[in-house]
């Protein structure tokens, strides 16, 4: 099924990210995978996305067994993370062709991360290539990234907004933003999407923090604010790891809980493979994201 199907039903869609493990030759290496899956799989998500690491042994493989995977083992939707940074044509080629094998529909469409003093893809500068690439090379449902608070490497937001139109006009059929902390800049953003004509369904990343570095590494990657409620409960619980991980959870179960009431498109759970925080927010949420 593509995920853009979701989005036509009366209610707001519900998904979820897990990480492929590094190296998908190892004995057991879905396991990790499957634990998450075993909890999601309570509330019944609309689709599972699965990132591509490019630092693991064989990330094509990877991320396409574990999307199949998702689909035959728990029947759940899945959809393919594909960075084209580092690809060349006959490498997106092959990427598609194993996903159309394994009866992948979905595919988020994405440029990477450039290395630094690295370069462009020559066939992919920007995801927008991609997504033009893709469509003519399949019939993929193609989802986008999107950054409430502007992509690190933006000038300004309105160049990114303006290349953003051109992503979606190329072929995108619904997007998943970044991680963010502040849902008033969400509303912002999307207020300026919907005025740029970006008329596609936009779902909310939702991050819970667990760990003060794991905070400063977001706002360090992802140029993603860090509200001064957040920034007073990383130094209230500093060094109290299980009361911060608690405090974590609860700030991302209020932003769900102000999203949803705000009647947003979707939200996009980003579970970092860590079942027991899943299963937490999961709970505390259950009849407010099926309402
Ligand atoms: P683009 O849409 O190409 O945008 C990148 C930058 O280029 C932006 O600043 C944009 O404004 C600018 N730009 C776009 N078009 C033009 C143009 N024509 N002229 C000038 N500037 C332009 N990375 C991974 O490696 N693996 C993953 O699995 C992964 N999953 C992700 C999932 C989500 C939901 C998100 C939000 C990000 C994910 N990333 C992943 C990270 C992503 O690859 C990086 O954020 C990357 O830097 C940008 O990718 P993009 O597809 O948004 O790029």
């Amino acid at each position: 099924m593509k995920t853009s199907d979701f989005f036509r039903q009366d209610k707001p869609v519900f998904s979820f990210e897990v990480f492929p493990p590094r190296n998908i030759d190892n004995d057991g290496a879905e396991k990790r995978v499957c634990e998450t899956m075993d909890v999601i799989q309570e509330v019944q998500p609309d689709f599972v996305s699965v990132t591509y690491r490019g630092g693991g042994s064989n990330p094509a493989k990877a991320t396409i067994q574990i999307a199949s995977m998702i689909k035959d083992r728990y029947h759940t939707e899945s959809v393919v993370h594909l960075p084209a940074a580092r690809l060349d044509r006959a490498a997106v080629d092959d990427f598609l062709a194993r996903a159309k094998d394994a009866g992948i529909q979905n595919i988020l469409a994405l440029r990477g991360d450039i290395p630094e003093g690295g370069r462009y893809s020559d066939d992919f500068h920007y995801a927008s290539d991609l997504v033009a690439y893709i469509k003519q090379h399949g019939d993929f449902n193609i989802l986008g990234a999107c950054y409430p608070e502007g992509h690190p490497e933006s000038p300004d937001a309105l160049s990114d907004i303006r290349h953003l139109k051109t992503k979606v006009d190329a072929g995108t059929s619904e997007l998943i933003s970044q991680l963010f902390f502040d849902n008033e800049a969400f509303y912002k953003f999307v207020d300026r999407c919907r005025f740029a004509g970006i008329d596609v369904p936009i779902e909310a990343g939702i991050m819970p923090i667990m760990s003060t570095k794991q905070a400063e590494r977001m706002r360090a990657m992802s140029g993603v604010e860090l509200p001064a409620k957040l920034s007073n409960i990383l130094d209230k619980f500093a060094d109290k790891p299980d009361a911060l991980r608690d405090a974590g959870i609860a700030y991302a179960i209020e932003q769900i809980v102000d999203l949803m009431a705000h009647g947003v498109d979707g939200i996009h759970l980003y579970t970092m493979d860590n079942p027991t925080v899943a299963g937490r927010i999961i709970e505390a949420t259950r009849n407010i994201i099926r309402s």
